[in-house]
């Protein structure tokens, strides 16, 4: 049989080995993994550190004796490769807790070494023992001790991408005091601007200490400062400021390293030596909608790719669609899904696009639970593509981007959505669907029918003193409303048409879209030519302020 190393035991790597032995019972199969474990759920480590995971050692899915007995795989832990012998085929190895070095020879070769945390250069105290990553199970069973022994009040969290934001979460639900601590000028960056502030919100309002545009500096004893100058206390700090890819064995081996800087592979994840593969976060991928290669470090790839791995080696070819980037999080009550291309992405890659945000209910609004879902679609510009979408609310947002992400991956246009027969009852959705409502919301924005300026233009508008009508209800507006905003429900525009000025723009927002929409399209039958809805509407103009 043949003899398939690999290197790395979590997600890429297990899935290769697990993979190999069912299409091949002769195969002499052995997974060399550097950590203590091999196959944890690395996605479920922050949720250890509110109880949800009550025992760490449930993170760890199968042991080496597991392996061994159902898969026939020799899974060694504490054991590091530390050099490819391209030459030889063979690895060098070093089993860490023996501490003596050995070699073993392959037939193939699969990388899925994964991704390091970055930690800041030039930051003083980054040393300390009061500072953490998440990466596996020993670093969270780490956090979670420390916080516990020391009595640990005060928590820094740097970085709001999704490892950040998680753990934060999982901390203020064990009730420590969480700052969060985001360079750029929003977290999550998969999110536009005006979508992310729900996120932004949602933090706030359980508590956590949002502080965006700002980096860590320093860190102190039981406190940072940040590059502005700020204090926080903190007694821990978790660093989660990004990965970057395990590329250093590739690199000793001379295997081609891309323009991202992860391990370059090709359509069948073959690296630039014929018998070596990589796969996971270690490589980079190419990116369907921008045409580039790009890094997707997330699970579901590096399973997709590890399947592909086994089967190639068997001879059999990979139809390599490329990526679009489809993510999902849950926070405190609201889920956040997205998949494809935002604004910010599409217009740095030139795209003409435009986009809707619209907030329909998840399901029908007497239901119980019925809840408002933020829905944002990117599509371009004349041909109607979907290039993408971002969802945000109680409710299953998860499956309306899996239904933009699947329509992509088919290279489907507003027109295929709106076609789309999608499951309803009152208790699950609507009979118009979310993702069907916003591709003809989409298309009628295409055709001209009907216009929106984005909830980001509010602030100009109402300062240029542009004429601006509120379609809620008298007590709606009462209750607050923008500067200057002229009150004309959508129950009573009919008879007030006098009030609507023809000789400039008119914008309308109400309290969701749906009354402001109906009006705007109506004014557009009435032959007025210049009425925009503003996107967003009130709740959404509310979150931006
Ligand atoms: P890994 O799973 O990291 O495995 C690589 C392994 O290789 C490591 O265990 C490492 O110790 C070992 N290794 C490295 N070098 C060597 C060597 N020289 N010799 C021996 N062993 C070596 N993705 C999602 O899609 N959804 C999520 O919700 C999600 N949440 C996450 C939360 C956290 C806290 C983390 C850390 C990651 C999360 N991810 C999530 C990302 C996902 O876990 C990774 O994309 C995925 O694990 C990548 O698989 P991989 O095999 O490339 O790397």
């Amino acid at each position: 049989g043949k003899r398939i190393l690999v290197v790395g035991g979590v997600a890429g790597g297990a899935s290769a080995a697990a993979r190999v032995r069912r299409i091949d019972e002769y195969a002499e199969i052995i997974m060399f993994e550097k950590g203590p474990q091999v196959s944890i759920s690395n996605c479920s480590l922050p949720y250890h550190l509110s109880g949800i995971v009550e025992n760490s050692k449930s993170l760890v899915l199968m042991n080496p004796d597991s392996f061994k007995k159902r898969y026939n795989i020799d899974a060694r832990v504490n054991t590091e490769v530390i050099k490819i012998n391209r030459k030889n085929k063979t690895i060098t190895v070093k089993d860490l807790v023996a501490n003596s070095i050995y070699e073993e020879a392959y037939d193939k070769l699969i990388l899925s070494p994964g991704a390091s945390p970055i930690l800041p250069n030039k930051v003083e105290g980054i040393n300390k023992p009061n500072v953490f990553t998440v990466r596996n199970v020993e670093d969270i069973e780490q956090i979670n001790n420390y916080l516990k022994e020391n009595s640990v009040e005060n928590v820094a969290v740097i970085g709001g991408g999704f490892i950040g934001i998680e753990v934060a979460e999982n901390l203020r639900l064990a009730k420590y005091n969480v700052s969060v601590v985001e360079f750029a000028n929003q977290i999550m960056t998969p999110f536009d601007y005006d979508m992310v502030q729900i996120l932004h919100k949602e933090l706030v309002d359980h508590g956590v200490n949002l502080v965006v545009n700002d980096g860590l500096a320093k860190i102190g004893d039981g406190f940072i400062e940040t590059m502005s100058g700020e204090k926080i206390a903190a007694n821990a700090v978790v660093l989660a400021i990004g990965v970057k890819p395990e590329t250093r064995l590739a690199e000793e081996a001379k295997l081609e390293i891309g323009e991202t800087g992860a391990i370059k592979v090709d359509s069948n994840y073959l690296t630039s030596d014929r018998d070596i593969y990589a796969i996971g976060d270690a490589i980079e991928v190419y990116h369907r909608l921008l045409h580039k290669p790009t890094r997707l470090a997330l699970a579901g790839p590096a399973q997709k790719q590890a399947r592909t791995v086994a089967d190639h080696i068997y001879g059999k070819t990979n139809r390599n669609l490329g990526v679009i980037g489809s993510s999902s999080i849950h926070l405190f009550n609201l889920n956040a899904a997205s998949t494809g291309l935002n604004t910010r992405t599409a217009e740095v890659a030139g795209f003409t696009y435009d986009s809707i945000y619209i907030m329909p209910t998840d399901k029908v609004g007497l239901m119980p639970n019925s809840n408002v879902m933020h829905f944002k679609l990117v599509y371009e510009k004349p041909t109607g593509k979907i290039l993408g979408a971002q969802a945000i609310g109680k409710g299953n947002v998860d499956k309306r981007i899996d239904v933009i992400a699947t329509i992509i991956m088919l290279n489907g246009t507003l027109e295929d959505l709106k076609d789309l027969e999608l499951t309803y009852s009152p208790m699950l959705g609507t009979a118009k669907d979310v993702v069907n409502h916003a591709a003809l919301v989409a298309l009628n924005q295409l055709h001209g029918q009907y216009r929106e300026v984005k909830v980001s233009q509010v602030r100009e508008l109402v300062e240029n003193d542009a004429c601006i009508i509120d379609a809620r209800e008298k007590k709606e507006y009462e209750a607050g409303h923008l500067k200057n905003a002229i009150n004309i429900p959508l129950s009573e525009f009919r008879n007030r048409l006098a009030e609507i000025p023809t000789d400039k723009p008119v914008y309308i927002h109400c309290r969701s879209g749906q009354r402001s929409y109906n009006m705007v399209m109506a004014l557009e039958n009435l032959g007025y030519t210049n009425v925009y809805n503003i996107s967003g509407s009130y709740l959404g103009i509310n979150l931006y302020e």
